[in-house]
């Protein structure tokens, strides 16, 4: 169908709010997003994005083939946690480098590529409903303000409310895993850049070089029941993340000797959802397939959701039968993904003589293991 002039509103102005945006205006359509921030900033943290979202960014034109704002990544580093002994290497996939963004970094990038195309942002805009007529899709702001559009994609995030209003309530299921992430100062450029994922009962700990080197990562992930907070944005002690891992030695424990401001969450399970749309009312991203962050996919998922959704309205007759379309290329890719990743904290956590048996089996297939994932990275939703 022609999408030229189709007015499209996007509720999210996160990554995967923004790509969508870019992608539908870029094919046409007059695209407005509303996010409920008064500013477009992200907390600092970092993103790995592989190649299969690394495609999309290209296509959508935010960046180059070599994006200054990223680091290439030589691989992943396996440790065991007590001295950082390394456990195994996997290489870079066949399929193409990962890049290490940070999150601000990335969105700016997308926002500027947005309104260079001619996006409309509407900042400090909290949609509080979307009702859906014969003839178009309206969203209704919380200060009582009206917008109506051809149709709208609903890219608000993990708790998202058009989710629920599609598919009902639903609770969701604590992991009795929490997550805390910082970012530190960080001048070492003597190491290549990789992501070491450092292992230890019950926990494990990810760190990987931002910003040129200027800046290091930290997420680290330990099995917990008494936290129950779920928003990216408290603060946590850092006195108490050092105490949690404080067997942890080698780089990482040094790492996190550093470590000032932590912020900690705990980790919920929200199934991939039934309905992903309605006539006029498609889910993506975290909205519509919330990931456990082990398999780093998440924005990787809705670039590659922006992609095709934007290419479903080439090949329809009409705006359900794209949105259909767009929900068929996409569930079972993201649900597979999704279970990839949530597979991963067992692996990552072992105990005891497990522990120490998956360590032999991946000192002998490390160097392959990157092939076992490759279906992920080789994804091209450009093509
Ligand atoms: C610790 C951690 C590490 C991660 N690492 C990686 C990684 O390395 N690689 C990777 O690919 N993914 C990673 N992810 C996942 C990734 O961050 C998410 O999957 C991704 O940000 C989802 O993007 P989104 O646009 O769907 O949702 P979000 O980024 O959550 O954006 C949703 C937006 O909607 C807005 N919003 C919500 N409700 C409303 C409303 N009612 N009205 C208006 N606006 C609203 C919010 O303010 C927000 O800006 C990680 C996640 C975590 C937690």
């Amino acid at each position: 169908m022609k999408i030229n002039g189709l007015k499209f509103g996007v509720i999210g102005g996160g990554i995967g709010g923004i790509a969508a945006a870019l992608a539908l205006q870029q094919r046409g359509a007059q695209v407005t997003v509303f996010e409920q921030a008064a500013e477009l900033t992200e907390v600092g943290a970092g993103l790995q994005i592989s190649e299969n979202g690394m495609v999309v960014l290209r296509a959508l034109n935010v960046v180059g083939d070599t994006p200054e704002a990223g680091l290439r990544s030589y691989g992943t580093v396996l440790r065991d946690y007590r001295a950082g002994r390394s456990v195994s290497e996997i290489p870079a996939p066949a399929a193409g480098s990962t890049y290490y963004f940070h999150r601000a970094d990335l969105l700016g990038l997308l926002h500027k590529a947005a309104l260079r195309e001619g996006v409309e942002f509407r900042l400090g805009a909290q949609v509080a409903q979307v009702h859906k007529h014969p003839s178009d899709a309206e969203i209704v702001l919380e200060d009582g303000t009206r917008f109506s559009a051809d149709c709208v994609i609903a890219a608000d995030g993990g708790r998202s409310q058009i989710r629920a209003d599609l598919n009902g309530p639903e609770a969701p299921e604590f992991t009795h895993q929490v997550a805390w992430r910082a970012t530190i100062p960080w001048a070492r450029r003597d190491l290549k850049p990789c992501a070491v994922l450092t292992m230890g009962p019950g926990r494990h700990v990810v760190t990987y070089p931002l910003r040129d080197h200027t800046l290091m990562n930290i997420v680290a992930i330990e099995e917990r029941s008494d936290w129950q907070e779920e928003g990216w944005n408290r603060r946590g002690d850092p006195e108490d993340l050092r105490a949690r891992f404080s067997d942890f030695g080698g780089l990482v424990g040094e790492i996190l000797e550093q470590v000032q401001e932590p912020n900690i969450w705990a980790l919920f399970l929200r199934p991939v959802a039934q309905t992903w749309q309605n006539e006029r009312i498609a889910l993506l991203g975290d909205a519509a397939h919330p990931t456990l962050p082990f398999m780093a996919q998440g924005a990787c998922l809705a670039l590659e959701d922006a992609c095709v959704l934007a290419r479903a309205f080439d090949d329809q007759s009409g705006i359900q039968q794209a949105l259909e379309m767009y929900e068929s290329r996409r569930r079972s890719r993201a649900k597979k993904v999704v279970a990839t990743a949530g597979a991963n904290a067992r692996n990552f956590h072992l105990r005891g003589p497990m522990r120490l048996a998956a360590q032999a089996a991946l000192m002998a297939i490390g160097p392959r293991l990157s092939r076992k994932y490759e279906w992920i990275y080789s994804y091209d939703a450009t093509a």
